[in-house]
């Protein structure tokens, strides 16, 4: 088990001319799960090579327990890796490719025999040990290769490439609730790599969550729900994500669009600000309130979603299943104070 420091990691491809990740500075804790959040190109899969040696960076270093990696290749590394993709020997068994990565470190066999047993009953993979990976349906190969990736025990983490990619809907939900057995069986540093907000907030303790080279917020599920520090945090989690209004500090007010929201937290704001607020934290009020007008409401089962004209500006709402509510009718909601933000160059600045 060790600590894994990222210090100014920065990479592009292409002799400079991709450029793939901006500076990165962190501290990965021994035994945490992590998930490297982001949608397609914001440089996931980059860093998770770097990390494992597959990519050497082009600015920075990596410390493992304080001693600098940067320099050294792959397989000198404590650090194991489990593709998007299963990749395994199909000459061997099961049973055989389990057993690789740690006959290759010349683990003493009785050692090895406890530790593929150890593993094969933590994902259910006692019944195909002595079958050829290539008789087995796609995602049962890839739980055998997360079985080599988590095989050893001397790695200082275990990197994940959207391992679920390949795994049937209906069997992703039970085999991360395998990963996270695991992950609290071994107390391995996990790295998680997806594009999933679910498969990302359910699985990690901390969240990365990244946008164009950067991380934007480093944080827990609820963290990125509950306290977005970036807007991109409001726009990417949460479905839908949410609503972004220009708005006018003045005097402590917060003015969108012409409507008078009430008063900023913090009153030494002033001038123009983004306004972010989530569809749960627009509800309707009985008194007081700002006018809305009812565009839209479509049963989602479970809930409401509604479109709201605030001035010339259209807002979702996510309401109650039993809230009487139609179309064309006009309505007092609010913006919950302290889950509506006030954004500055896309960082949150204060609460309402
Ligand atoms: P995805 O979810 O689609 O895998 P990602 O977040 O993992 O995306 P990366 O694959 O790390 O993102 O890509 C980051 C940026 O670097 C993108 O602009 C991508 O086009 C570019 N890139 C990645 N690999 C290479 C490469 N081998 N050569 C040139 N450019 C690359």
């Amino acid at each position: 088990m060790a600590t894994i420091e990222l210090q100014n990691i920065a990479h592009s491809y292409d002799g400079g001319a991709t450029f793939a990740l901006k500076e990165i500075s962190m501290t990965w804790e021994d035994g945490k799960a992590y998930a490297l959040l982001g949608p397609s190109g914001c440089g996931k899969t980059t860093l998770l090579n770097i990390m494992s040696g597959i990519i050497k960076p082009s600015q920075g270093r990596i410390l493992i327990d304080g001693v600098d990696i940067t320099d050294k290749p792959t397989e000198e590394r404590n650090i194991a890796q489990v593709f998007q993709f299963p990749v395994l020997y199909d000459t061997m068994s099961v049973r055989k490719n389990l057993e690789f990565p740690l006959k290759n470190r010349k683990v003493p066999a009785e050692k090895i025999k406890e530790r593929v047993a150890h593993i094969a009953e933590l994902l259910g993979l006692e019944d195909q040990l002595d079958i050829r990976p290539g008789k087995l349906r796609s995602d049962l190969q890839q739980i055998v290769s997360l079985g080599r990736g988590l095989v050893r025990e001397d790695v200082a983490a275990i990197l994940f490439d959207e391992p679920l990619t390949v795994i049937d809907q209906n069997f992703k939900w039970t085999l991360r609730n395998r990963l996270k057995r695991l992950h609290l069986a071994t107390g391995v540093t996990l790295v998680y790599v997806t594009h999933d907000q679910t498969e990302a907030l359910t699985f990690a303790d901390d969240v990365l969550l990244m946008k164009d080279g950067e991380v934007v917020q480093v944080g827990s599920a609820d963290d990125l729900f509950l306290e977005p520090s970036h807007e991109f945090s409001g726009y990417f989690i949460g479905s839908p994500g949410m609503n972004f209004l220009d708005a006018e500090v003045t005097g402590g007010q917060v003015v969108a669009h012409g409507v008078n929201l009430g008063p900023v937290a913090d009153t030494s704001l002033s001038g123009p600000h983004r306004l972010g607020v989530r569809p749960e934290f627009v509800r309707p009020v009985d008194t007081g309130g700002i006018d809305v007008e009812v565009l839209k409401v479509e049963n989602r089962g479970g809930f409401q979603l509604a479109q709201l004209l605030l001035a010339d500006q259209k807002i979702m709402a996510k309401l109650d299943a039993d809230l009487e509510i139609a179309s064309g009718e006009h309505r007092a909601f609010e913006f919950v104070p302290e889950r509506t933000f006030l954004f500055h160059d896309q960082r949150a600045v204060s609460t309402m």
